[in-house]
C-alpha cells in the first residue's frame, strides 16, 4: 500500500491489536467500532455472508471498508461494492481516497480512456475497492474480468449497498438489482455483505430471496436515532412557522423541506429566499441540470436549505443536515421515518420538525380513496395512515411509538416534544358529541329538503360556535338545536377535535368539498362510549418560542457541534475556512475533508503535536500526513493572538 502507513506519522496503535482494529486506528483515525461494526467486520473477513440492517448513520459502509482493505492488506484482492448512483460513489470513492485507501469507480461518468485506466488498475489488483453500478457488473465484459480475478484469489468480497433495491415492495426498486443472484452462482466462495436502512419484514425477505442469502448472517441494529428531536407541531400559518423554526433553531444549518406538491415547493423556497434563506427548489419537473445544481450546491456548501418533493433524498449521504421539516404529511411511518432519518448522520443533534394540520390528513385520506389501487391496497395504505396519525396526534413519546412501529420497544426519550414538554390535554367527549350530532342535524334538514346534506368543517365550525354568517341565514342553520352549543371552546380547538374524528376514522369527508359526513362509528362516540382525550391546541405559537428548545442563537455564525469557549469558536471557525478551501481545491464536500465535529474536538483540544493531533477522533495516518501541519499552524494561531491558553511551542511546525 501507499506510504501513508509509515509508522512514523501513523496513530499509535497497541501492539497487540488485531487487523481490523488497526485498520480502524490507521486509516479512519476511530478508536473503536460502534455498535455490531465490529461483529459485522469480523465474520465478513472470516468469509461469512452478512445482512446488516442498520439505520442511516448508523456506519454500514464501515462494516464493508474495513473487512476490505483488511482482506486487500492479507493478499486477497479487491472487493466490489455495488452502489446505485453515480453521485454517492463519487463522494465514497473521495472520501476514501482522502484516507489514503486506493478505490475507484466504473460508471457512466467515465470516458472511455477513463475507464479503461480503472480496469487496468483493477486487474493489477491494486485497488482496494471498486464501486459500479449494477447494470455495469452484470455486463460479460465485466463478469469476465471478475471471474479472471476470482481464478487467481484476488476478489475479496460482494458488498450491496441500499440493498432494499431488489424489492419491488419499497419505493427504490430497481430491476438490475435482480441479476445480482448471479454473484453467488458465479463467485460461491466469495463473501457477500447486503446492506440497507430498510427495516421492514417485507423487504428484509425479499433481500435474502432474491440476493440468495439463505444463509447470511443477519445484523439488525436498533433503529433509534438518538440525536434527533422529534416535534409535531399544529399547523397554523405553516410557512411562518417553518421561517420561525429555522430562524430560532437553525440559522446558518444545512437543512431539508419536504413539501407535497411541486407547486408548494417552488412557493416555499421562492419565499424562504425572500426571507433571507439560503433555499433551493428541487423536485421532478426541473430540468435535470437544474437538479443536479441545486444538490451540488447542498451537497457542498454551507447551510444550504432545499425545499423539495420526495424525489431528494435517496443516495444523498451528507452527514450534517441539522434538520429535515415536513411542511405536508408524509405517506406513513415508514416514509416519516426515512425521511426524517437524513437528519443528523454524524450523531449530533439533529431536528425533525413536521407541521400538520386538519387538512393534511383530508387530503392523504383522499389521495388513497381515489387512487386506481385495488381495495386490498387501499385498506393497507388507510391502515399505515392511522398509524402515522397516531403518531401525530399522540401527547406521550414520539419516539416509543416511532420504534414500536417497527417493532422495537422502549422507553420514553426525553428528546422528543411530548418528552420535553408534557403536552397538556382536555376531555374532549363533549365537544367531540356535540360536533358529531351537529353534523347528523346537517343530514337530518338537508333530507327535510333545506339545502345539502352534508358541508365541509368551516361551516360545520361557525355553526357550533354561533357565527350567523350568510350560509347560516341561507340554510336557516340557526333554527338547529346544535347552533352555538360550542361557542366555548376556541376555532383552533374544534379544528384538533375534528382532527382527531377524522384520524380516529369516526368520521370522514366526502366529494369534491370535502365535506363531513359520519362513519359508522361515530355512534359510539355520540352514546359517550367512546372517551376522547386531545392535546390542548396551541392557537398562536407566535413569539412563544414553540418549536422547542431555546439555544439563544440567531446570529449568522453558526454555532460549533461541541460546547466551545469564546477563543476555541474562533479557531473552529479558522478550521472551517481552511477546509472550505481543501474541499475546493479537491472538489469534494468539505466534511469529506474532516467533519464539523473532528473539526471541533480539535478547536477544543488544540493538539500542540502531530502524536496529540493522531488521537483526535476522524483524524486517519494519510490526513494527518497531508494537513497535520498546516492544522497545527492553524490552531497555534497568528502570534500574539488573544489568548488566555498561553501556547505549547510544537518543534514539529519549525
Ligand atoms: P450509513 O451509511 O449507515 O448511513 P455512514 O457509513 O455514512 O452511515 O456513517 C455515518 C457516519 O458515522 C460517517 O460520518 C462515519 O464516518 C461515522 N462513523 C461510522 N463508524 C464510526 C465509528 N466506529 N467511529 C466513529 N465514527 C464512525
Ligand atoms: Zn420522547
Amino acid at each position: 500500500m501507499a506510504a501513508v502507513l509509515e509508522p512514523s506519522s501513523a496513530p499509535v496503535s497497541t501492539p497487540a491489536a488485531t487487523p481490523v482494529q488497526r485498520v480502524l486506528e490507521e486509516i479512519f483515525g476511530y478508536a473503536s467500532f460502534r455498535g455490531a461494526q465490529r461483529e459485522i467486520v469480523d465474520h465478513v473477513c472470516a468469509g461469512g455472508d452478512a445482512l446488516v440492517l442498520m439505520p442511516t448513520g448508523g456506519g454500514k459502509s464501515l462494516c464493508y471498508q474495513v473487512p476490505a482493505i483488511a482482506r486487500h492488506r492479507a493478499g486477497q484482492g479487491v472487493a466490489i461494492v455495488v452502489s446505485p448512483l453515480i453521485a454517492l460513489m463519487h463522494d465514497q470513492v473521495g472520501a476514501l481516497d482522502e484516507l489514503g485507501v486506493p478505490a475507484a469507480f466504473l460508471n457512466s461518468s467515465l470516458d472511455a480512456d477513463e475507464a479503461r485506466q480503472v480496469e487496468r488498475e483493477l486487474m493489477a489488483g491494486r485497488l482496494n475497492l471498486l464501486y459500479a453500478a449494477p447494470e455495469r457488473i452484470l455486463t460479460p465484459r465485466f463478469t469476465g474480468m471478475l471471474e479472471s480475478l476470482h481464478e487467481r484469489g484476488l476478489l475479496s468480497l460482494f458488498a450491496i449497498d441500499e440493498a432494499h433495491c431488489v424489492s419491488q415492495w419499497g419505493h427504490d426498486f430497481r430491476e438490475e438489482y435482480l441479476g445480482l443472484s448471479m454473484l453467488h452462482e458465479r463467485f460461491p466462495g466469495v463473501p457477500r455483505v447486503a446492506l440497507t436502512a430498510t427495516a421492514d419484514d417485507h423487504t428484509r425477505a425479499d433481500i435474502v430471496e432474491r440476493l440468495k442469502l439463505e444463509d447470511a448472517r443477519l445484523f439488525v441494529a436498533s433503529f433509534d436515532r438518538p440525536n434527533i428531536r422529534y416535534t409535531i407541531v399544529e399547523k397554523d400559518e405553516p410557512k411562518k412557522q417553518l421561517l420561525r423554526f429555522i430562524r430560532d433553531e437553525h440559522e446558518g444549518d444545512a437543512g431539508v423541506v419536504y413539501c407535497q406538491s411541486r407547486k408548494k415547493v417552488e412557493e416555499t423556497a421562492t419565499w424562504l429566499a425572500a426571507e433571507g434563506i439560503n433555499a433551493l427548489p428541487y423536485h421532478a419537473g426541473l430540468d435535470a441540470d437544474v437538479r443536479r445544481r441545486h444538490q451540488d450546491r447542498f451537497l457542498r456548501e454551507d447551510g444550504v436549505v432545499v425545499v423539495a418533493t420526495i424525489a431528494f433524498g435517496m443516495g444523498i449521504d451528507k452527514p450534517d443536515v441539522r434538520f429535515v421539516a415536513h411542511l405536508d404529511l408524509p405517506k406513513n411511518i415508514e416514509s416519516y421515518y426515512q425521511e426524517t432519518g437524513r437528519g443528523g448522520r454524524d450523531g449530533l443533534p439533529a431536528d425533525a420538525w413536521m407541521a400538520y394540520g386538519l387538512a393534511d390528513v383530508v387530503n392523504q385520506r383522499r389521495m388513497i380513496d381515489e387512487s386506481e389501487a385495488g381495495e386490498d391496497f387501499k385498506r393497507l395504505q388507510r391502515g399505515k395512515l392511522d398509524a402515522l396519525l397516531a403518531l401525530a396526534e399522540a401527547h406521550d413519546c414520539r419516539r416509543v411509538r416511532l420504534l414500536a412501529y417497527f417493532g422495537e420497544h422502549s422507553a420514553p426519550c426525553g428528546n422528543c416534544d411530548n418528552c420535553l414538554n408534557e403536552p397538556e390535554t382536555w376531555d374532549a367527549t363533549e365537544a367531540a358529541r356535540k360536533a358529531l350530532s351537529c353534523i347528523y342535524r346537517f343530514r337530518q334538514a338537508g333530507e327535510g329538503g333545506k339545502g345539502p346534506r352534508s358541508f365541509g368543517a368551516g361551516h360545520l365550525l361557525d355553526v357550533l360556535r354561533g357565527k350567523r354568517t350568510d350560509k347560516v341565514a341561507q340554510f336557516g342553520h340557526e333554527q338547529l338545536s346544535t347552533f352555538g352549543i360550542g361557542a366555548d371552546v376556541s376555532e383552533a380547538q374544534w379544528r384538533s377535535v375534528l382532527r382527531q374524528l377524522i384520524a380516529l376514522g369516526h368520521l370522514c369527508t366526502e366529494g369534491e368539498y370535502n365535506t363531513l359526513a359520519l362513519t359508522d362509528s361515530a355512534r359510539d362516540v355520540l352514546r359517550g362510549a367512546v372517551p376522547v382525550r386531545l392535546r390542548v391546541a396551541t392557537d398562536a405559537p407566535r413569539g412563544k418560542g414553540k418549536t422547542g428548545r431555546s439555544t439563544g442563537r440567531g446570529s449568522a455564525d453558526k454555532p460549533p457541534p461541541l460546547p466551545l469557549d469564546k477563543a476555541a469558536t474562533v479557531r473552529f471557525n479558522a478550521l472551517k475556512a481552511w477546509r472550505a478551501e481543501i474541499a475546493a481545491e479537491h472538489n469534494l464536500p468539505a466534511y469529506i475533508v474532516f467533519h464539523d465535529a473532528t473539526l471541533a474536538e480539535m478547536a477544543r483540544e488544540r493538539p500542540a503535536t502531530l502524536d496529540d493531533l493522531a488521537g483526535i477522533s476522524g483524524v486517519g495516518a494519510k490526513k494527518l500526513e497531508a494537513y497535520g501541519r498546516e492544522i497545527l499552524r492553524l490552531l497555534a494561531g497568528p502570534r500574539g493572538a488573544h489568548d488566555d491558553a498561553g501556547l505549547a511551542h510544537d518543534p514539529h511546525l519549525d
